[in-house]
């Protein structure tokens, strides 16, 4: 009797620790709109995760179909997966039916984890490249960048993967709505999905494009993502959803697309004159004043005009 009470009191401060780790949900009121019927995106702050955004920086979206709902990216933690279901829950009482999770980084799909939690059933459909990069670790090193970009406030949060491939030519029917997926090759990483609902002239552009902030490229390729923006704009969508910013018409596409290019045509230009990257970025600058205001600007252009530089060398030889 006395081994079975120790454990219990063992085992109740346990799952009290555990909640206390959990850390609050997130502060700010944040709305969802609609963009669509029946299509609504939650758009995130732009920025980096940061203690005052609480992690929260991407756009959620989310379609409630007869079926039930489908999420697209749910954001980068518990909080902020409890956040869309408090949103949804504010426009439709179906369940949750499945979440498409655009790429690896984990501003994007962390939130996963509520989603799950609440509707055990759900289909998380991923490329099966993010699955085999969060089964090899991906996933608990985008919890520690969350943890410390945000001084603990994702506390509590734990990786739920995706359980259903999709790929290039996927097409998922939920409730009587298509959404065809498009995959083509190496884009902002190797496993980018966009999400198009031809009925609802709706295109989900994950990563692919940011509109008003610059986005990392590190795990990505300039070409690659002009060829998918391009793609994205021959479906005839209506309404893009960049990953971050704002929702738009195709210019959510057209502006980064030509972004991408123009960095990507001024590197090539000044490689054949052979100047080094270092000698590139001032003398191209001036022809990316239409994009100077756009958030993390300052911080990103040095390393996407090394990338390119990079990417132009690989292409040449
Ligand atoms: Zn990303």
């Amino acid at each position: 009797m006395r081994i079975f009470l120790s454990l219990f009191v063992v085992l109740s401060f346990f799952s009290q620790n555990v909640m206390a780790d959990k850390a609050p949900p997130l502060e700010a009121a944040y709305q969802a709109k609609r963009v669509a019927d029946d299509v609504f995106v939650i758009h995130g702050p732009k920025g980096v995760p940061s203690p005052e955004n609480q992690g929260f920086m991407n756009n959620p979206a989310f379609v409630v179909t007869a079926e039930g709902v489908a999420v697209i990216d749910p954001g980068s933690s518990v909080q902020v997966g409890e956040m869309v279901l408090s949103q949804i829950r504010k426009v439709t009482d179906k369940p949750v039916v499945a979440v498409f999770d655009t790429h690896v980084h984990g501003d994007h799909w962390l939130g996963n984890q509520a989603i799950f939690e609440a509707f055990p059933k759900v289909r998380i459909y991923a490329h099966p490249k993010m699955m085999e990069r969060v089964e090899k670790g991906a996933g608990a090193q985008w919890l520690d960048v969350m943890m410390d970009m945000t001084k603990g406030a994702t506390a509590g949060t734990r990786v739920v993967s995706a359980n259903s491939p999709v790929d290039e030519g996927s097409l998922i029917r939920i409730g009587g709505v298509e959404f065809h997926v498009l995959h083509d090759g190496k884009s902002h990483t190797d496993n980018d999905i966009m999400i198009h609902l031809p009925a609802k002239g709706v295109i989900f552009l994950g990563d692919n494009a940011g509109y008003g902030r610059m986005l990392r490229l590190n795990d990505g390729s300039f070409q690659g993502n002009i060829r998918n923006l391009n793609r994205a704009l021959a479906t005839g969508a209506k309404v893009f959803v960049p990953g971050h910013g704002p929702t738009g018409g195709p210019e959510a596409a057209t502006e980064y697309r030509d972004y991408l290019q123009t960095v990507y045509d001024g590197v090539k230009e000044f490689f054949e004159e052979d100047l080094s990257d270092f000698e590139i970025k001032p003398k191209l600058l001036p022809r990316l004043a239409r994009w100077k205001g756009w958030t993390d600007f300052d911080s990103l252009v040095g390393s996407h005009v090394s990338l390119a530089y990079l990417e132009v060398e690989a292409a040449e030889f």
